[in-house]
């Protein structure tokens, strides 16, 4: 930073994408107050150095933290947090900082990864030059951000006695160069992190170094009905890749050749033309976005624009077209409208409006990458040691505009197939390790509790459970609740669930059918019937409780019908059901793996 002369630093913990975005704006947003920015990855920075920042005079450190799971840090932010925890005796009393955190309403630990950064950093001396933002991504985050950030520049303005530059322009990082002479093994066709990392694969695989795990299974589970339900193998033999049941799996998907084709064709470009995005300012690019960076990270059009079915965010649109007059609240109403609500992508905003056509190297700059999909994995390691199944839904949904959107991985995870055209068909995927785990000792009960898709975990589990009886050790009850729309349509994994039961690997297995009459059925409904079972299982015989699925409705209302069976059978008043089930959790006992 000295040496380029560079005074504020936006550290981003991310996951999908948008702290590392919301960070490179930061970083660029700096030039307007005469202030020199950059983004950086705290996995790649030595972290214990923060103190040193204070040698740069009006030196800032922006910190853009997501929050993960179960109130956990992203994978890029895990070191850092635990240097955080670990270093009691850091002094950062010369380091001035802010942080903005993002997070999902929808989730118990909403922003704690952001909320403990703040305090954290305060409690080690570190001055708080303007409070934390809380970013809500089931709220508007887009719209948290920029009215944080409205009044973040303000108080930096104030604090450093320093004063706008007064242009309100986009800022360019990047300059476009068309490549015609080029040596084509310089150029990335798609790969991840290191070039040609998809022609000589190299252990260790991680999120920067995928596997190209073949497809050896991809079948449709659901007998009937409009939607299609999968399930798919992945081999990772000969990988060194390890697993257990309840871990992730994530794959990188690449968009439709059509949608980008498409592309080419509405912005006018030749998709064959080898082009980089050359960073003005000098810097080497971090190795995690090698489609926006400097010369040696050269990209084919066609494969590596991953970004085509991203809904934009109001930046990327306002920014691609810098000369449209601003008025917020007018933008904001019809990015709202006519963006969110209408589920526009790229390709249907450059449809629909015809004056706007933005060079390629601009939307690049503009883009976020293609970001990894996670799995919860269908197997157990016990049983698939060189497989990993997944259970997944196909996204696809009518817009208001009468286009039909599809999901950018689980549509090409369905046209998958086994072999194609003689060859294998391959997935870059890795391992993310989670909490969701059975118990230490298989005598404990459990209750899984899993509709529609939620399932996917739990058939680890039961292979799991089936695995250690097999062993020959004493395993404890083992009882699911699952749930679906139709008997006949998609009762996911019937036989295997069935054929559980009758071996007595599932002790009680319990399934909701939602719609085959006129009245709801959902798990919870079951759960309340047996509710003297369950709090048996829980309450004396030390049992652990797992939930899976979605985040928004399911997984809230198994939670309040807890606290009901707690209230009823153990006496308790709402708030001592509530701690009693914090209290599981505390203990791992109670576990989430939800999405929404
Ligand atoms: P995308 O292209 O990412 O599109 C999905 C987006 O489309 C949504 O986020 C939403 O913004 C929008 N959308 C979807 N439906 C609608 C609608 N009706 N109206 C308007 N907008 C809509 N999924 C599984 O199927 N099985 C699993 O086991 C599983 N496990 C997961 C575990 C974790 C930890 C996480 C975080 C997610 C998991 N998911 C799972 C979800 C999965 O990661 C993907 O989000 C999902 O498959 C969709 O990816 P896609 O690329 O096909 O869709
Ligand atoms: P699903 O088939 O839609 O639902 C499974 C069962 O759960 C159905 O019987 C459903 O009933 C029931 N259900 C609905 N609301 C419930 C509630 N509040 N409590 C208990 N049960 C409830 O499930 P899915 O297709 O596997 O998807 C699961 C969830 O994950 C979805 O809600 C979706 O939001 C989310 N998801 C998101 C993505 C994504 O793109 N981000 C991808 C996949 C799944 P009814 O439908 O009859 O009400």
């Amino acid at each position: 930073m000295k040496k380029t002369g560079k005074n504020i630093i936006v550290f981003y913990g991310s996951q999908t994408g948008t702290g590392e975005e919301f960070a490179n704006r930061l970083s660029k947003d700096a030039q307007r107050y005469g202030m020199k920015g950059m983004a950086a990855d705290p996995e790649e920075y030595e972290m214990g150095e923060l103190s040193r920042l204070s040698e740069i005079p009006n030196s800032l450190a922006i910190f853009c933290m997501a929050t993960y799971g179960e109130g956990d840090p992203t994978d890029n932010a895990q070191d850092f947090y635990d240097w955080l925890q670990e270093n009691d005796d850091e002094d950062l009393s010369g380091l001035n900082y802010t942080v903005f955190a993002l997070g999902n309403k929808t989730y118990e630990h909403y922003n704690a990864m952001g909320k403990y950064v703040d305090k954290r950093l305060e409690e080690l001396g570190a001055k708080r030059i303007f409070d934390l933002g809380l970013g809500d991504d089931d709220g508007n985050l887009e719209e948290d951000f920029v009215s944080w950030r409205e009044q973040f520049w303000p108080a930096v303005c104030e604090h450093f006695g320093v004063e706008a530059l007064g242009d309100e322009s986009s800022i360019r990082q990047y300059v476009l160069k068309e490549h015609t002479d080029i040596n084509m093994n310089k150029v990335y066709t798609g790969e991840i992190g290191r070039l040609q990392s998809f022609e000589v694969q190299k252990p260790p695989f991680d999120a920067k170094n995928p596997f190209l795990a073949p497809v050896t299974v991809n079948r449709k589970l659901n007998k009937a009905g409009e939607r299609h339900l999968m399930h798919l193998e992945l081999d990772i033999t000969g990988s060194k890749i390890r697993y257990e049941s309840g871990d992730h799996v994530a794959v990188f998907p690449t968009n439709d050749s059509a949608l980008v084709n498409k592309l080419g064709q509405l912005l006018g470009v030749d998709l064959d033309v080898v082009i980089s995005l050359n960073n003005l300012d000098g810097m080497i690019c971090s190795i995690s976005s090698p489609n926006a960076c400097d010369l040696e990270f050269i990209t084919f059009l066609t494969s590596n624009l991953p970004w085509v079915y991203n809904i934009l965010s109001k930046n990327q649109i306002f920014n691609a077209k810098p000369s449209v007059p601003f008025c917020s609240a007018f933008l904001q109403a019809l990015y709202q409208s006519w963006v969110l609500d209408s589920c526009r992508s790229i390709i249907h905003i450059l449809e629909d409006m015809p004056s706007l056509r933005p060079p390629i190297d601009h939307l690049c700059e503009l883009m976020p990458r293609l970001q990894a999909r996670y799995y919860s994995i269908a197997s157990s390691s016990k049983v698939h040691p060189n497989s990993i199944h997944i259970c997944a839904v196909v996204v696809e949904y009518k817009t208001k505009t009468g286009r039909t959107n599809k999901g950018v991985a689980t549509n090409w995870l369905k046209n998958k197939l086994v072999t194609d055209n003689g060859h294998k068909s391959t997935v870059p995927m890795f391992i993310r390790k989670s909490q969701f785990r059975l118990p230490f000792k298989a005598t404990n009960p459990v209750i899984m509790i899993g509709p529609g898709t939620g399932i996917a975990p739990f058939m680890g589990f039961i292979q799991e459970r089936g695995w250690l009886k097999e062993q020959g050790k004493e395993v404890g009850e083992t009882v699911m609740y699952f749930g679906c729309r139709h008997k006949n349509e998609d009762y996911l994994y019937q036989e295997e669930l069935e054929e559980a039961e009758k071996t007595g690997v599932l002790t009680q297995l319990n399934v909701a059918f939602s719609r085959d009459q006129e009245q709801k059925v959902y798990v919870q409904h079951h759960m309340k019937k047996n509710k003297e079972h369950i709090w048996k299982l829980v309450n004396s015989e030390n049992a652990h409780i797992y939930i899976c699925g979605d985040a928004r409705n399911m997984a809230k209302d198994v939670q309040a019908a807890f606290y009901d069976i707690a209230e009823e059978l153990g006496g308790m008043t709402r708030t001592q059901a509530t701690d009693y089930v914090k209290k599981l959790m505390t203990k791992g006992r109670y576990s989430q793996d939800v999405w929404s």
